[in-house]
């Protein structure tokens, strides 16, 4: 299947593109991934994309974001891609079900997985127990205590999501301040069900079938405690999805996608927006403009080769004759 554009991803930034490009008559290919309207489909409640006044679910805003997208033309695939070969033109894709596809333009729009604590306990009781998404899994733990792990954003907005249904929510954080917005931190101190552990991490998730138990370490005292809790969730940050560009384009010592201002990457006619390129602002509002930007250098791009390609296959009596 030969496409102009391939949008690899499917949240802010590549929704976003997929608007953009169906609008330049490009009719775009996304292809959704594991996650499909990313990481903000599993957030609870968007309150900072503008438009919105009242907020609104990020489940909700990524639908209307691909419904919007497709109705000017963009495609879905609802498969992973496991290879990109960017070393002949049209590029060309594989996908986990053995298709392959050709493009003339990748959009990079992967995104970032929550990052793991990696300690023990955490693998075996992945889904039991030990969960990465409040908005998927919070209703599982109605009347139950349950640990967050972190300071930023994520732990305090799932961790106020998370009381809806839980007794009491414990927020276990390395440091004594936190890094999240201070309206988050306002709202999590004045509900009665949160408390905090400063200054410890959690250095073993415990249980048999599911989570009993996680010890938590003090790292001023080095005293370690056991605390018996239900659920784990940790939101300690998030690690690029880039696993598939090693040695394709240039990545930065975390794993970040390197781009220029507009989106370009080292490989003419690739384009990287979102989470995959930003470690700083990391918002559905700014993956949303990055989306938009790479769609339109997409554009400009495809017009150029094109303009290019009509020029060298003018006889050269036409465009000597042009030229004087
Ligand atoms: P983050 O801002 O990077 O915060 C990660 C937190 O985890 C930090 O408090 C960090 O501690 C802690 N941490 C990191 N590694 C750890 C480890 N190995 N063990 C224990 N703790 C660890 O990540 P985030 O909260 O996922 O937010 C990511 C981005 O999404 C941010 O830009 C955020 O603003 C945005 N976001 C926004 C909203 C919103 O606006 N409502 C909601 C969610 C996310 P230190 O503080 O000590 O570094």
């Amino acid at each position: 299947m030969h496409n102009r554009v391939v949008i690899i991803g499917s949240g802010p930034a590549g929704l976003t593109a997929a608007l953009y490009a169906a609008r330049a008559n490009l009719e775009p290919l996304v292809v959704r991934g594991l996650q499909p309207g990313g990481l903000i489909a599993t957030t609870s409640e968007v309150e900072n994309y503008p438009g919105f006044v009242e907020g609104i679910g990020g489940f909700e805003l990524a639908d209307n974001m691909e419904k919007q997208a497709a109705r000017f033309g963009a495609r879905f695939l609802d498969t992973l891609v496991t290879r990109v070969d960017a070393g002949q033109r049209p590029f060309v894709l594989t996908t986990d079900d053995g298709q392959q596809l050709t493009a003339d333009t990748i959009i990079v729009s992967t995104g970032a997985s929550p990052r793991k604590l990696g300690v023990p306990g955490e693998e075996r009781l992945a889904n039991r127990g030990v969960s990465y998404c409040a908005t998927c899994d919070g209703f599982f733990f109605r009347g139950k205590k349950v640990v967050v792990i972190g300071g930023g954003n994520s732990a305090l907005d799932e961790g106020l999501f998370l009381t809806r249904y839980v007794e009491e929510l414990i927020i276990v954080h390395r440091r004594d301040t936190l890094r999240a917005d201070p309206i988050l931190q306002e709202r999590a101190f004045a509900n009665e069900k949160i408390r905090f552990i400063w200054d410890s991490t959690v250095e073993e998730i415990l249980g048999e079938e599911r989570v009993s138990a996680v010890r938590i370490r003090n790292l001023k005292t080095g005293a370690v405690s056991e605390l018996a809790v239900d659920g784990v969730f940790p939101y300690i940050g998030h690690v690029p999805n880039t696993r598939l560009f090693e040695g394709v384009l240039t990545l930065d010592a975390g794993g970040y996608i390197v781009t220029d201002g507009r989106q370009r990457t080292n490989v003419p006619g690739i384009f990287a927006a979102g989470d995959v390129v930003d470690h700083i602002y990391r918002q559905a509002i700014t993956a949303a403009g990055e989306g938009c930007k790479a769609a339109m250098e997409a554009t400009w791009y495809l017009a150029e080769q094109e303009h290019a390609a009509k020029k060298a296959s003018r006889p050269e009596s036409v465009s000597s004759s042009a030229s004087s």
